[in-house]
């Protein structure tokens, strides 16, 4: 008889890792997929998918979460973070993942409880609903207080052998953990720069100025930045900075010419106002009273004296 097959959301996180396990001990093969994008980082998943010695792969997820965060339809969480439509969407693209790749069914290591608004049960039949799924989705940590599903109902998968987990406690996990002779114990929570205030006040802006897009989210978490007009102003913090805003090779870059100073980066309208502003602001990050710019390989050159403290605070956006 073939194989059963199932298509993992894997974060990486441990609640994951023991949804594996258990389909796995039913004799399941299971693969993982981990979404990556500007706000989350996919190398736990690597990590945690290595430990667990099942393929892993990456699937990038920047358009989607992007475009949801213009306006979604179950609105955001404390912050910039669209839980709901963003669980919901990652479950639709691994349905149709899973199609192509012929697996029964898709799963994740979700529980019952541990998120007060994006995963509670209402929450967690909304997104089940919003993407569709619920002809092949599966919660093995919670399934027992669920509705069964047809992998269930058909015997596809013991339900008898899935968990009962609810609520916020982690003692049965890193009891399961334990047992399994995991090494590998990854922390809770955390990773998605949606949910940090300083980060989504950073992209709310860019929002408002008609900027937000994948390639800009990924560059506003770097350096200090300031609104200007129809653009943004990025100015490194340190030599380490600097070089990572170099790397990341987005916007316009302005160099301080012969003395020491940081990296500036333009993101949006490039105007002399803008350029002459950010030139300005560079200034006020060194010990001259004035600056020359230049912008990476170009003649074009810019001065300006240092900005004063308080018209500076009044454009920079706290991280
Ligand atoms: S925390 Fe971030 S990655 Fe997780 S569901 Fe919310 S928006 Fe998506």
């Amino acid at each position: 008889m073939a194989k059963v097959r199932a298509l993992a959301a894997f974060s990486g996180g441990l609640d994951g890792m023991l949804a594996c396990r258990i389909l796995m001990d039913q004799g399941i093969y299971v693969e993982a997929v981990t979404f990556g994008s500007p706000f989350f980082d996919p190398q736990a998943g690597r990590t945690a998918a290595d430990h667990l010695g099942i393929p892993w792969r990456e699937v990038d997820f920047t358009a989607d979460i992007v475009a949801l965060l213009f306006d979604p339809p179950s609105g955001f969480g404390k912050n910039m973070n669209p839980c709901i439509d963003c669980h919901a969407a990652m479950f639709s693209r691994l349905k149709e993942i899973a199609a192509e790749g012929d697996f029964d069914f898709i799963f994740s290591g979700e529980v019952v409880g541990q998120r007060p608004m994006s995963q509670n049960r209402g929450s967690i039949n909304r997104v089940k609903n919003l993407s569709f799924t619920g002809d092949v989705l599966l919660r093995p940590l919670s399934a027992k207080i669920l509705d069964p599903t047809p992998m269930e109902e058909s015997g596809l998968v013991n339900r008898d052998l899935l968990l009962d987990l609810n609520g916020r406690g982690r003692t049965r996990q890193l009891k399961m953990a334990k047992e399994y002779g995991f090494s590998h114990i990854p922390t809770p929570g955390g990773g998605c720069l949606l949910t940090d205030p300083g980060y989504a006040n950073r992209l709310k802006t860019l929002k408002d100025i008609n900027l937000l897009s994948g390639e800009n989210a990924r560059m506003i978490r770097f350096g200090r930045m300031f609104v200007l007009d129809k653009a943004v102003g990025l100015v490194g913090r340190s030599s380490e900075e600097n070089d990572r805003m170099l790397e990341a090779d987005m916007g316009i870059q302005l160099d301080i010419q012969d003395i020491p100073g940081p990296l500036g980066i333009l993101l949006g309208e490039k105007t002399v106002k803008n350029l002459t502003l950010l030139t300005a602001i560079m200034a006020s990050y060194t010990r001259a009273d004035s600056a020359v710019t230049s912008i990476s390989n170009q003649n074009e050159s810019f001065t300006a004296e240092r900005i004063g403290n308080e018209e500076r605070n009044n454009i920079i956006v706290t991280l």
